[in-house]
């Protein structure tokens, strides 16, 4: 069977361009760019290199991103004083801060910001109002993950309605919301997780395998009914030498990248499943940029809707 690989990267070009000149008619007509306000707290290696090409994007598509930085000693009081302010700027019209925060914050930090956030401004989609709306199918802002692997599946031709659509993993930001978007395209949706009995037959039934489990390899070849879209929304860093030749076959280009650099970006599902799925995503270069894209068309769905409000 020829597995078709799903290309996130030329999927998102496509969103993007596709914002390029609605972007511009805003600014045109507000006389200011769509506004998104990023707050980095602390030096976390991983959310740096995240800030740092949202930063870029935005800037590439005609944003204008303006990135605060907090000290790794920031308290949740500092961070919610700058989620105010940014809250009351006209020229902002998302905000976005960046997970994780520092775990000196305290456990429910996280939580305790997104309820803060301006929910017309919640271009995350995790501030309650905004859940609450997606959980009744009438989301404005819905979070960025979920709402990227929709419209990766609607423009690559994939059926959603009708089908059986398994997600692994039950996180508010990517499990729960993920299951209510398939839910309103009418597929018939399970939520799996760690304490699911038999994950891999379970899995195994789906049309629509999604994993957002984090751990490399963890979705194999049994896990997969053979022809069914497999989406691979995991992220994990690999360091260990003998998991990288556990999941790669010898002489292939991923172990060589691994020697060169000594770790690699990879996904949760397995590589010998890209022989049985009929569509896949690949880790990079699969969900990742769509996550972006849809952070950057959310910041002008705020603008829009905002400069609509004020204008009555
Ligand atoms: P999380 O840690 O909050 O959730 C992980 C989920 O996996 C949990 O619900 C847990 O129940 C489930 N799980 C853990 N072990 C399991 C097991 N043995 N069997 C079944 N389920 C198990 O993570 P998250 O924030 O939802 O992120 C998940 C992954 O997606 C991470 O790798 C993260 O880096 C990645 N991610 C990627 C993007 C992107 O843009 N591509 C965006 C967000 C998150």
């Amino acid at each position: 069977m020829s597995t078709r690989v799903l290309d996130g990267q030329a999927v998102a070009a496509a969103i993007r361009e596709s914002l390029l000149p609605d972007v511009q008619a805003f600014a045109g007509a507000a006389g200011r760019p769509p506004g998104l306000g990023i707050v980095l707290v602390g030096d976390d290696p991983g959310s740096e290199i995240y800030v740092r090409n949202k930063v870029r994007a935005g800037s590439d598509s005609g944003l204008w991103v303006d990135l605060q930085r907090l000290p790794a000693a920031a308290t949740l009081d500092d961070l919610l004083a700058v989620v105010r302010r940014l809250n009351g700027s006209d020229r902002h019209d998302g905000i976005l801060v960046q997970s994780p925060l520092p775990g000196s914050m305290g456990k429910g930090a996280a939580q305790q910001v997104f309820d803060a956030i301006d929910p017309a401004k919640d271009v995350d989609g995790f501030h309650p109002t905004n859940v609450g709306r997606l959980v009744q199918g009438r989301a404005l802002l819905a979070p960025c993950t979920p709402s990227g692997v929709i419209e990766l599946l609607e423009r690559s031709g994939i059926a959603i309605g009708g089908r059986r659509a398994v997600i692994i993993g039950r996180s508010e930001i990517v499990g729960k919301p993920m299951a209510m978007l398939l839910l309103q395209r009418d597929a018939t949706v399970t939520i799996a997780h760690s304490k699911t009995p038999d994950l891999p037959g379970l899995c195994a039934a789906a049309d629509i395998l999604v994993s957002a489990v984090g751990r490399a390899g963890f979705v194999t070849p049994e896990f997969v009914r053979s022809g069914a879209t497999v989406i691979d929304v995991g992220i994990s860093r690999l360091t260990d030498e003998a998991t990288a030749r556990r999941l790669f076959e010898p002489g292939s280009q991923r172990l060589a990248d691994f020697a060169r650099r000594g770790s690699l970006v990879v996904g949760d599902v397995h590589p010998a499943v890209f022989d049985k799925a009929g569509a896949i995503t690949p880790v990079p270069g699969g969900v990742g940029p769509l996550t972006i894209a849809m952070l950057l068309k959310n910041t002008l769905t705020a603008a829009r809707a905002r400069r609509a409000a004020s204008l009555g």
